[in-house]
């Protein structure tokens, strides 16, 4: 890259949109250390999501055979076209990839890594959306708010834990693989980050993903309430039949849902199908 990323987005008069979560990464160890932790290689593809002004764009295709990056916003045109010249492995698609259909996507594409600086809004919707319709990642590892990162890796029965987590668990285990300050990002954003790292294919055994699916977000439609009362209010059955369910599971009768683990919410997921 002939010039720093501050001088490029000044030359090319680019206006940072705050809605698009747009914090760009300045740092080149901090950029290293990402894609060093995603574990990607030269034989691999990666699936970026928000390229930004690419500087982890470019760090990913210096190691890694093939990187396709999806970027909402089309004014980042110009920066990227300075950013990422000279690459010929590397293509930046200009849409939103929360409307991209995944199942077409990976028509065209081998086995890929995603790797991304996640805006605070798309975290969620694309967890769900590879955990529940990818067939073809084979990791990923994503920046998000330190707080998001916490929820994502919470253990049962402790306040961060929530229908995302248990979700994950459907698929892969994850873990924060490091936090990073504020101040490593252009403009400086008001909270602090973490990578997190997610490992496909070591989910728990479910025979039934919907069935899962609906009983996670059972137990999570209103915390207050015991596991018990969410089953009656969401499937429609009696006191005394959740009961006899939750009984059958060994899960005891005034259980919080946010109490059960992954295998228990399988378990009981069985009795739901
Ligand atoms: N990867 C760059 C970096 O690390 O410096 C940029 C990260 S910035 C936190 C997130 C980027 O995602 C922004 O450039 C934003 O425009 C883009 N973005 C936001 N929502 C998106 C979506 N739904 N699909 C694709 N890109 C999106």
């Amino acid at each position: 890259m002939e010039k720093d990323i501050k001088t490029i987005l000044g030359e090319c008069g680019f206006g940072f949109k705050k809605q698009l979560g747009q914090n760009f990464i300045t740092d080149k160890n901090l950029l290293a250390s990402i894609v060093t932790a995603a574990g990607v290689g030269a034989d691999d593809t990666v699936l970026e999501i928000g390229c930004g002004a690419g500087t982890l764009t470019r760090e990913l295709a210096s190691r890694v055979k093939k990187v396709t990056a999806f970027e909402v916003d089309k004014s980042l045109q110009p920066v990227l076209c300075r950013t990422l010249s000279g690459l010929d492995n590397t293509e930046v698609v200009f849409r939103d990839f929360l409307k991209v259909d995944l199942k077409e996507f990976e028509k065209h594409t081998e086995g890929y890594f995603v790797v991304a600086n996640l805006p605070y809004y798309v975290t969620t919707p694309l967890i769900m959306k590879l955990i529940e319709d990818a067939e073809k990642c084979l990791g990923l590892c994503v920046m998000v708010q330190e707080e998001v990162a916490l929820r994502l890796c919470a253990k049962a029965a402790t306040p961060d834990y929530g229908a995302i987590t248990a979700m994950i668990a459907l698929r892969a285990r994850c873990e924060i693989v490091k936090r990073v300050p504020r101040t490593l990002f252009y403009p400086r954003p008001n909270v602090d980050s973490a990578v997190v790292k997610f490992t496909f294919g070591n989910g728990v055994e479910v025979a039934d993903r919907a069935a899962y699916k609906k009983v996670v977000h059972a137990a999570f439609s209103s915390r207050r309430k015991t596991l018990e009362n969410n089953l009656v209010n969401v499937y429609g059955i009696s006191r005394e039949r959740a009961a006899a369910v939750l009984e059958e599971c060994g899960i005891p009768p005034k259980a919080r849902g946010e109490t059960l683990t992954p295998a228990q919410f399988a378990l009981l997921s069985e009795k739901f199908k």
